[in-house]
């Protein structure tokens, strides 16, 4: 199938080159990938380098070599996940207009400018408010917002949170998860479905099925798989239980893209 969330060295966690990643993807018989670096204009933390936007004409000269390279064996997608914040959605809109993107996800990795991966986040606030003020910000990002074609990991709080994982977690701030969802549904934007939530506490992909199940009930159709692998050993990581569980849903279909362009594809 298609891994649609793969970083390289072009991103500051990356750990694999993207010959690494386009090999490793054809060792297990991938039909496509994404390649989607990080950018994350105006990251606070100036200790880890963000990817520096002047890097995106070698970026693409870097894609352009390597889909023609291994054209024969894999389908490789120009992609990128643009981290959101309030006070760039217009830097962002320009970048992402200014080059030729196949794939664009859109991603929240800062709420009031803290990451949730850090234990600041946490301090002093219930799990409620956490996720509250993280899924707050994620709607409040894509009302304001349309250069992009999926939104990234809808619940990565549930990733890095500090409390015990709960049963009933994809069910905090439900309506507020409905507004999102709705948005998406009225842009025509659609949901990734992102496995490296399988390597965390919560065991579980990102979003919760449920909250999958809810995207296709009020009119989603797009919907992506990514592992989110910074490592080749994450390529394509826990796809055939994630797929089952997919098609349990009901959905017999992922969405690729060209140019920013989707079709469909049936799942086998
Ligand atoms: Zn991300
Ligand atoms: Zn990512």
């Amino acid at each position: 199938m298609f891994d649609y969330h793969i970083h390289t060295t072009y991103s500051p966690d990356g750990q694999m080159s993207m010959e690494t990643a386009c090999l490793r993807a054809i060792e297990l018989g991938l039909a496509e990938i994404a390649i989607t670096d990080h950018i994350d204009m105006d990251w606070p933390n100036t200790a880890i380098p963000p990817f520096d936007v002047k890097m995106l004409d070698r970026y693409f000269e870097d894609l352009g070599k390597i889909k023609e390279k291994y054209k024969g064996s894999i389908n490789i997608k120009k992609g990128i996940e643009i981290g959101l914040q309030p006070h760039i959605l217009e830097e962002c809109t320009d970048i992402i207009q200014s080059y030729p993107f196949d794939f664009v996800i859109a991603s929240v990795h800062l709420v009031n400018r803290v990451d949730p991966c850090l234990g600041e986040y946490y301090t002093g606030r219930t799990k409620e408010e956490c996720y509250y003020l993280y899924y707050q910000e994620i709607l409040s990002l894509i009302r304001s917002y349309d250069e992009f074609d999926v939104l990234g990991h809808l619940d990565y709080i549930k990733r890095y949170s500090p409390f015990p994982p709960g049963e009933k977690d994809h069910l905090l701030c439900n309506s507020l998860v409905d507004d999102i969802i709705r948005v998406l549904v009225s842009k025509g934007k659609g949901l990734e479905i992102n496995t490296s939530g399988c390597q965390h506490a919560s065991k579980s992909p990102m979003p919760h099925p449920d909250i999958i199940r809810r995207y296709i009930q009020l009119g989603g159709k797009i919907i992506t798989l990514g592992s989110d692998a910074h490592r080749p050993e994450y390529l394509a990581f826990e796809f055939d239980n994630t797929l089952e569980r997919v098609k349990n849903l009901g959905i017999n279909q992922l969405t690729s893209f060209t140019h920013r362009v989707p079709s469909f594809v049936p799942i086998p």
